[in-house]
């Protein structure tokens, strides 16, 4: 299928992929891409399931708000089916996880009430419990929602039989976080796939499975406290410091055949070997799940065919543990290569001039009053390109001053007619002595550009100048060079 009605509608029917360098050659080993589920996720899959079960019993009314306490892959989930359905989305979170997690979360229109980091997962699960009560709101609950495994059993295994067409299937591999995974695909398998054996792989300095040590539950079943067992690890999405009911079931009905542990700094390695030696970009939890995998593979006989999960995109991992080694600016083998030719160097003076233009443009009357007429009766005028980082930096420190400013957007469908941004560039060119852009004039002076404007305001003018405009600007007290685009930050430094 190509054409789908909804969005919603793409989310499951992944690839299963065969390894063709990491795995020994003597087995078939296949991995499922959740990343290309549309958030990125296995958990796409439970989100929409959770929605429309609680839809159909009628926990969720129209309009109705859902909250869950989530610090990935769930709330984005979510947030894409919220979105999509015209459900309003609160999500708690820890204050300790990424910011890029945030504005994601955000991006898609949720909310996100954020924790006090000490309180750690405690706090959040106990604000979303709190908020869901006190407004009656519908919780997800998905550490426990049996429609997180069913949502499996319906989709997952049918896909993962269909693509093996009739084939054994020796082994399935997955980690564990709410085991909604592992839970709803080994119920699925026993059923149809009685044969195939379940891994079930988890951090090894926090085996909580492994261990065989009971959970601390309560009368009703809860989980009390943390497992005696657990530890912080880096797989990311994996093992919780408890053992959730999902998982717990899946345990005791007998449907896990091995548990497998993963050192983290497996996990990552084979992260990045998946990337530069399969081209598959997957995130920390993937590359432990197919270390578990590889594990298995090695003892399975000729023959064997492998199924191992991997539950999600690399790209959510740049701020991690995972691209730690990853460096932002050249290495010697890069300035080696840069090196190698004359242009376009760091360390070469500049590179080649443009050539002269054929012959200087006449400047065009109407512009010449335009940049006149603005710039004397405007208090703050900013020439700028609709495009430009450095006007997306000027035009913060102007918010955050709360300063009212005209931006003549040169590259503007407004000023496209009669090539007039073209001409007014000209203009300023002529003006200020200068072929960049932004152009900053406040009072009818010439400032220049945005590190002049910034400077401007380092010194104090900038407010005087305001002032005697009466205008009068909030106080600014941070260092406005913190407003230009990160990149800069990190060639500078
Ligand atoms: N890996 C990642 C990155 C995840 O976000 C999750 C879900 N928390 C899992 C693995 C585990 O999946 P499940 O919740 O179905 O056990």
């Amino acid at each position: 299928m190509a054409r789908y009605d909804n969005i919603l509608d793409t989310i499951g029917h992944t690839p299963l992929v065969r390894l063709n360098r990491l795995a020994p050659e003597h087995v078939n080993l296949y991995v499922k891409v959740e990343a290309f589920n549309p958030m990125g996720s296995v958990k796409d899959r439970m989100a929409r399931a959770i929605i429309e079960d609680a839809e159909a019993s009628g926990a969720l009314q129209p309009g109705q708000t859902v909250i869950e306490a989530t610090s990935g892959n769930t709330g984005i989930g979510l947030a894409m089916v919220c979105a999509q359905k015209g459900y309003p989305l609160v999500v708690t979170m820890a204050e300790n996880f990424s910011v890029e997690r945030r504005k994601m979360l955000r991006f898609l229109g949720a909310r996100v009430v954020l924790t006090p980091a000490a309180e750690k997962g405690t706090g959040m699960l106990k604000k979303a419990e709190e908020l869901a009560r006190e407004h009656g709101w519908f919780l997800c609950r998905q550490f426990d929602n049996p429609a997180n495994a069913r949502v499996h059993m319906r989709t997952t295994v049918p896909e993962i039989l269909s693509d093996m067409q009739g084939q054994p299937l020796y082994a399935f591999v997955t980690g564990f976080g709410t085991g909604g995974t592992l839970n709803g695909v080994a119920h699925g398998l026993r059923e149809h796939s009685p044969d195939t054996k379940i891994i079930a792989a988890e951090p090894d300095n926090a085996q909580v499975l492994g261990s065989g040590v009971a959970q601390p539950r309560d009368a009703e079943g809860n989980p009390v406290g943390s497992h005696p067992n657990f530890k912080p690890h880096l797989m990311q999405g994996w093992s919780p410091d408890f053992i959730s009911s999902l998982t717990e079931q899946a345990l005791s009905q007998g449907l896990i055949d091995r548990i497998q542990p993963v050192p983290g700094e497996g996990a990552m390695r084979t992260s990045r070997r998946l990337a530069r030696e399969e081209g598959i970009f997957v995130g920390t939890s993937s590359g432990a799940t197919l270390h578990a995998a590889l594990e298995v593979a090695a003892r399975a006989p000729v023959g064997a065919n492998i199924v191992c999960m991997l539950p999600d995109t690399g790209e959510r991992y740049l701020s991690t543990p995972l691209f730690a080694d990853i460096e932002e600016d050249m290495n010697e083998a890069e300035l080696a290569v840069s090196r190698s030719t004359p242009g376009y160097r760091f360390d070469a003076g500049s590179s080649p001039a443009p050539a002269p233009a054929a012959s200087a443009p006449e400047l065009d009357e109407d512009a010449q009053r335009f940049v006149r007429d603005i710039t004397r009766n405007t208090p703050v005028v900013m020439f700028a390109l609709e495009w430009c980082e450095f006007c997306w930096s000027a035009r913060k420190l102007f918010s955050a001053m709360g300063v009212d400013y005209e931006s003549v957007d040169l590259d503007s469908v407004a000023y496209q007619d009669n090539n007039r941004g073209n001409n007014i560039r000209a203009v300023l060119l002529q003006e200020t002595g200068s072929p960049t852009i932004p152009q900053i004039y406040v009072g009818g002076r010439h400032i220049g550009g945005c590190t002049e404007l910034f400077d401007y305001q380092r010194s104090g003018e900038f407010a005087t100048a305001l002032g005697q405009l009466g205008i009068e600007p909030r106080e600014y007290r941070e260092d406005p060079y913190g407003l230009l685009p990160q990149w800069l930050h990190s060639r500078a430094s």
